[in-house]
């Protein structure tokens, strides 16, 4: 089963069945649909090869300034689906074999704590790096290798940012906006210089800093 957000997903279910057709790859109704160069994909299909295609900012070129979010699999035909997936699992095993064999990690390169208002407000510790492989999901508990120390702690909230500007989130903002920042969470990187993610916790005293890795 896909990992579902909240109950919305099966409500809309039958509508985008009738919409989406099925997965030319695995056979199953698409959901959430994937683009590729001459067809559509599920995602969780896509999901599986992401590693060696990651969504990433592109500054635009020509007119107007700034950046858009740009998926590298709309350059690749269905029919390369097979070979791409196989070059995907091997491309996964050898950083699982870098890196201890976990699932997925994450590299720091800066923090920046923001407080929050009030006495009691606890401060909202925003973290910038990279994912380096691996899907991380909000909410997902996961351990923050900081020195000899590992510890496990809670993604508040996540989301793709452009190196050039990263802006923190603030607590208003996790109150106010939470679901802007939903699209950002299948986002899986490349090595050696990944994927940029931000993520934002709300532990207290949480020792982080540039070289930490965050894993699951
Ligand atoms: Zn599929």
């Amino acid at each position: 089963m896909p990992r579902t957000i909240s109950g919305k997903m099966e409500v809309s279910m039958s509508n985008k069945l009738l919409h989406n057709g099925f997965c030319p790859v695995c056979g199953q109704p698409i959901l959430q649909v994937t683009k590729m160069k001459d067809g559509t994909i599920c995602r969780e299909c896509a999901t599986k090869v992401r590693v060696l295609f990651p969504v990433h900012y592109e500054e635009r070129t020509g007119t107007g300034n700034g950046s858009f979010l740009a998926d590298p699999l709309k350059d690749v035909p269905v029919s390369d689906y097979e070979a791409v997936l196989k070059k995907a699992r091997m491309y996964r095993e050898s950083l699982r074999e870098k890196y201890n064999g976990y699932n997925a990690v994450y590299i720091v390169d800066n923090v920046e704590t923001v407080q929050g208002r009030g006495m009691f407000a606890s401060p909202v510790l925003n973290v910038y790096g990279h994912v380096l492989y691996g899907t991380f999901f909000i909410d997902d508990t996961v351990m923050l290798l900081h020195g000899d120390n590992t510890i496990n702690i809670r993604i508040r909230l996540g989301r793709a940012i452009d190196r050039a500007t990263p802006e923190p989130i603030t607590a208003e903002d996790i109150k106010d906006e939470e679901r802007s920042f939903l699209f950002a969470w299948q986002a899986e990187g490349t090595a050696p210089e990944g994927y940029p993610f931000q993520f934002v916790f709300t532990n207290k005293d949480l020792p982080v800093e540039a070289g930490d890795l965050i894993v699951k």
